[in-house]
C-alpha cells in the first residue's frame, strides 16, 4: 500500500513535471530530492499542511532578457539571458551564471532547484538562485566578452544587489567575465558595491581561496567519506574528468594528498596519463592556451589521447579507487558506472552539478560505493564565496590559511551533517538522502516560520 506521504510526493511532481514540460534536467533535479522526502514528510505533516513541496518547486521570480552585442566583425547578435531567483528563505539569492551555447530555462531552474539546499548545507546566509546565457564564450576575443557582458549586465543590474542577488560565476564564467560584469554594475548603478558579485580578483574585492575552493572541497568532502571507511587519498588513483576550474583544483588537491590522478577530460576528448596529470602542463595548455586537451597528449610522452566520453573508460586500463566527475550535468552514466565499480571504485564525488544519472547513482549505492552528491561536495565554491560577502561587508581581506581553514571546516561541517541525518532517518551512509534532507528541511523550516 502507498503511504500518504509517497501519494502526496508524487502528486507534486506530476504537476511539476506539466506545469514545468520538457525541462528534464529539472524533472530530474526534483525527482531526486523528492525520493530522499518520503520519511521527512510522514515525520513533519507541517511541510504537507503549509504546502512546502509546491511551493518550494516554484521559483519566487524568473526574468528572462534579450542581450544584443556586436562582435568584432560588426555584425549583430541576440543571445537570451536568463536569471531565476528561486528562494530566499536563508538569505539573498546566490548562484553562479553559466553561458553555455546549451543553457534554456529549464537548465537555469535544475540548476537554481539544487542551489538551494547546497546552499543551506554550507551554513551560511545565503538563498538560492542560477542565472546564464546560451551565449559561447569559446573562441570570443576579450572584447567581445567585454561587450557581451556589458549588455547582460545593462538588463540584469536592476534585479541585482548585495542584499538582493549575488551571482558568482559556473561554467563559462570565470574571473575575466566577473570583471567586466561587475565593472558594468559598478558604471550603472554609480556603486562600488563590492559583494553583488562573488569571483572577483584579489585585488578588487575578491576572496583568496575562492578559485580552488570548489575543487579543494570536493576533495575534503570525499576525503571525509574515505575515512569512514578507514581509506584515504594517500596512493590512491583517481580519475577527474572537466579541465575547469573545479578538475584543476580538484587534481592539485588529490595530488597534495597523495594520490595519483590518472585522466582528464575536455568537451572534445580525454587522456589517460598513467604516470599522473602534469598540472602544470595542464594548465598551460587550458588556462594560457585556452586549447583542447588533445595538446596535452601531443606534449606528454606517458600520455594516451581517448575520446570524449571515453575518461571513465580509463578505469578499464587501471584499477582507480576514486572517481570526481568535475565537468558537467549527466556526464556519469549507467555503463560508466558499471565500468567504474568493476574496476574497484570506493568512492565517487561530484564535483560537477548533477553530473551523475540517477540509474549511475542507483547502480554505485548498490554496489556500496560510497558517493557524495554535488549538493554536498561541491558547496565548499559557493561557501567561499558566502566567505567572499562577509569579507566586503566588513571591508576586509583576510589571509590564504584562514580562508582555506574556513572552507575546510565547512566541508567537514557539511560531511557531518548529511551523515548525522542520514543516521537519523535511518539510512546510515546514504549521503544523497542526508544531503537533500538536511538541506530541506532547514529551508522548510525558515519558510513555515516567515509565513506563506
Ligand atoms: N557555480 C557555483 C555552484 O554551482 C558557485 C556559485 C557561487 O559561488 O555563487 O555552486
Amino acid at each position: 500500500c502507498v503511504s500518504p506521504s509517497t501519494q502526496r510526493i508524487e502528486q507534486v511532481y506530476e504537476q511539476v513535471v506539466s506545469r514545468n514540460p520538457g525541462e528534464h534536467e529539472f524533472h530530474q533535479a526534483v525527482r531526486e530530492v523528492f525520493d530522499s522526502l518520503t520519511r521527512v514528510l510522514s515525520r513533519h505533516p507541517e511541510y504537507v499542511e503549509a504546502s512546502i513541496l509546491e511551493r518550494i518547486c516554484e521559483p519566487e521570480r524568473q526574468i528572462i532578457f534579450r542581450i544584443p552585442w556586436i562582435d568584432d566583425e560588426g555584425t549583430v547578435h541576440i543571445n537570451r539571458g536568463f536569471r531565476v531567483q528561486y528562494n530566499s528563505a536563508l538569505g539573498p539569492y546566490k548562484g553562479g551564471l553559466r553561458f553555455h551555447p546549451s543553457v534554456l530555462l529549464g537548465t537555469v531552474k535544475f540548476l537554481g532547484f539544487e542551489q538551494i539546499f547546497k546552499n543551506a548545507l554550507t551554513g551560511l546566509p545565503i538563498g538560492g538562485g542560477k542565472g546564464g546565457s546560451d551565449f559561447d564564450p569559446k573562441g570570443r576575443s576579450d572584447a567581445e566578452i567585454m561587450r557581451f557582458c556589458q549588455s547582460f549586465m545593462t538588463e540584469a543590474y536592476r534585479h541585482l544587489g548585495d542584499r538582493v542577488d549575488v551571482p558568482a560565476g559556473d561554467i563559462g564564467v570565470g574571473r575575466r567575465a566577473i570583471g567586466y560584469l561587475f565593472g558594468q554594475y559598478k558604471r550603472i548603478s554609480n556603486r562600488y558595491e563590492a559583494g553583488v558579485l562573488t569571483g572577483k580578483g584579489i585585488t578588487w574585492g575578491g576572496s583568496l581561496v575562492r578559485t580552488e575552493a570548489t575543487g579543494y572541497g570536493t576533495v575534503y568532502f570525499t576525503e571525509h567519506m574515505l575515512s569512514t571507511r578507514g581509506s584515504s587519498f594517500d596512493g590512491a588513483k583517481v580519475l577527474v574528468s572537466g579541465s575547469g576550474n573545479v578538475a584543476i583544483y580538484a587534481i592539485e588537491k588529490v595530488t597534495e594528498l597523495g594520490g595519483t590522478v590518472v585522466g582528464a577530460s575536455d568537451s572534445g576528448g580525454s587522456v589517460y596519463d598513467p604516470d599522473g596529470i602534469d598540472l602544470e602542463l595542464l594548465r598551460e595548455v587550458k588556462e594560457v592556451r585556452r586549447a583542447r586537451i588533445s595538446e596535452y597528449a601531443d606534449q606528454r610522452p606517458s600520455a594516451q589521447y581517448l575520446d570524449a566520453r571515453q575518461v571513465w573508460a580509463v578505469a578499464e586500463k587501471t584499477p582507480v579507487d576514486v572517481a570526481l566527475p568535475c565537468a558537467t550535468q549527466n556526464e556519469l552514466d549507467e555503463h560508466d558506472a558499471a565500468t567504474l565499480i568493476a574496476s574497484g571504485v570506493k568512492a565517487v564525488a561530484e564535483g560537477a552539478n548533477m553530473p551523475t544519472t540517477p540509474e549511475a547513482i542507483r547502480a554505485l549505492r548498490e554496489s556500496g560505493v560510497l558517493f557524495g552528491p554535488g549538493k554536498a561536495a561541491n558547496a565548499g565554491g559557493v561557501a567561499t564565496s558566502a566567505l567572499e560577502m562577509q569579507q566586503n561587508a566588513i571591508r576586509d581581506s583576510w589571509s590564504f590559511e584562514y580562508t582555506e581553514q574556513r572552507l575546510s571546516e565547512i566541508m567537514e561541517n557539511i560531511h557531518t551533517r548529511c551523515a548525522d541525518t542520514a543516521d537519523e532517518y535511518g539510512i546510515p551512509g546514504d549521503y544523497v538522502a542526508g544531503a537533500n534532507i538536511a538541506g530541506f528541511t532547514q529551508v522548510a523550516d525558515a519558510m513555515i516560520a516567515q509565513g506563506v
